[in-house]
């Protein structure tokens, strides 16, 4: 074939056999079949030859070596892990560690997610297969799925391993984040520690086992079983501050005492009229406001409907989690005057210092479904309790954003900044051990989702 058949028939080849009789294209093609076959004694040349040759021998030699760079150079495909999971995390006042675990690249994968978490990276740009990421440190990161080879700051580095996915989670070599952070990063043998500050860490590590904490959403979607309760209450008494009457006196012991130093540091009087409840407590209390609409007229459909808006339905009331207050002043009791009161005004300006947030206003009845209730504050822990304050967000929507968003960043009033970390799915650990003081550690999102708070060097 000539240069310009061979391009005829690359580029269309149906044009050439309208053109050309197909018998006159397969004779021009037999013949030159014909001229390359060995004929007679010359077969016996081929069957001989060329393996006794040195020169080729050590010729064959350097191309398989050649095949091998260039395998060596274009990768086979990356080996996808069938199994990957963290089977520990220890979050200190000061420090982060996880124990990754894979299958296949064994100890040199973390989560995507922990570099961009702990190292504030933004994905820039998604392209079929590569990923562009900025650091806070202003590296720019472009990874490929599939290669080791990671380009930073437009310089190509190699890793030990490529970037592959297990299910929704993209794992990238671990050595990866001492590349970026080699001050803060440590990585080995599948173990990735983030110093979080130079603060020495404070008070115990306590073993987590059922991720309860602070911030746990309750609301009709949410709901506590039946059988959910704390099992650290404290009597509020017993704390020589705040009086609380009747006979929900208790709260959880972070809360009590958060309630407790909120009395003792502001000249503003008020009692707890109701803490904790227990799923029975609040039945009770239901069917009670179901049956006074019903003694007032109402049809007993109507006056379900009526008292959900009132009393949470058991279940989906915060007092079941022993983090929630009714407060009152004498006369004041349960009634929307109590946002005049002086207690009112203070509470609702200073509560969120203390870890508290005034949970039902005025502004959002249209996303909690429950009326304006100036005298009920919940618990949620500094600085999530500043964050709703300062930016009015309602607790509702901050877990669910939390939950599609995973990650935020804060700076707060104290002088710190903040992480604030949802993991869920694969990303959940199979353990976690967290110290906890003020807020500080993991919670529940009452999900699937686990939410650390970590607090970082500004
Ligand atoms: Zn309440």
């Amino acid at each position: 074939m000539t240069n310009n058949a061979r391009r005829t028939s690359g580029l269309s080849r149906r044009k050439v056999k309208s053109k050309t009789s197909g018998s006159l294209k397969k004779t021009r093609h037999d013949r030159s079949l014909r001229k390359i076959q060995p004929k007679g004694k010359n077969k016996k040349i081929y069957a001989k030859s060329p393996f006794n040759n040195l020169l080729t021998k050590v010729g064959i030699i350097f191309g398989v070596i050649l095949v091998f760079y260039l395998i060596f150079i274009f990768e086979f495909p990356a080996n996808y892990p069938d199994k990957f999971n963290i089977s520990n995390i220890t979050l200190d006042s000061n420090k982060i560690s996880m124990q990754i675990e894979t299958d296949s690249y064994k100890g040199k994968l973390i989560p995507l997610d922990i570099l961009l978490t702990i190292g504030k990276g933004e994905i820039t740009l998604i392209g079929e297969k590569e990923t562009t990421i900025i650091f806070s440190n202003n590296k720019k990161v472009i990874l490929t799925e599939g290669s080791r080879k990671i380009k930073i700051d437009g310089k190509t580095e190699k890793l030990n391993a490529p970037v592959v996915k297990y299910k929704e989670v993209v794992l990238v070599p671990g050595e990866l984040a001492e590349t970026l952070f080699p001050k803060s990063a440590k990585f080995n043998n599948g173990e990735i520690a983030f110093i979080l500050s130079d603060s020495k860490p404070e008070g115990d590590y306590l073993d987590f086992s059922d991720y309860d904490g602070y911030l746990r959403l309750v609301n009709k979607e949410n709901p506590l079983t039946k059988n959910y309760e704390p099992t650290d209450l404290t009597n509020v008494n017993s704390l020589d501050s705040i009086i609380a009457y009747g006979t929900n006196t208790k709260l959880r012991n972070e809360a009590a005492n958060a309630l407790a130093d909120m009395y003792k540091e502001n000249d503003v009087h008020y009692a707890m009229s109701s803490g904790f409840r227990t799923f029975e407590n609040q039945t009770e209390l239901f069917k009670n406001e179901v049956a006074d609409n019903v003694k007032a007229g109402q049809t007993e459909e109507q006056a379900t409907i009526n008292a959900g808006t009132v009393v949470a339905f058991p279940g989906t009331s915060e007092h079941q989690l022993g983090l929630a207050v009714d407060v009152a002043i004498p006369g004041v009791v349960l009634t929307e005057e109590f946002k005049n009161t002086p207690a009112g005004k203070w509470l609702d300006n200073n509560s969120y210092k203390y870890g508290f947030v005034l949970r039902y206003t005025k502004e959002q009845t249209a996303i909690t479904n429950i009326i304006f209730e100036p005298w009920h504050f919940r618990y949620i822990g500094y600085p999530h309790s500043e964050i709703l304050f300062k930016e009015g967000i309602v607790f509702d929507t901050y877990i669910d954003t939390l939950r599609t968003q995973k990650v935020k960043y804060y700076q707060a009033e104290d002088g710190n900044d903040y992480i604030i970390w949802l993991l869920s799915g694969s990303l959940i650990p199979e353990k976690l051990n967290f110290n906890t003081s003020n807020g500080i550690g993991a919670s529940s999102d009452n999900g699937d989702g686990i939410i650390l708070t970590m607090r970082t060097q500004s």
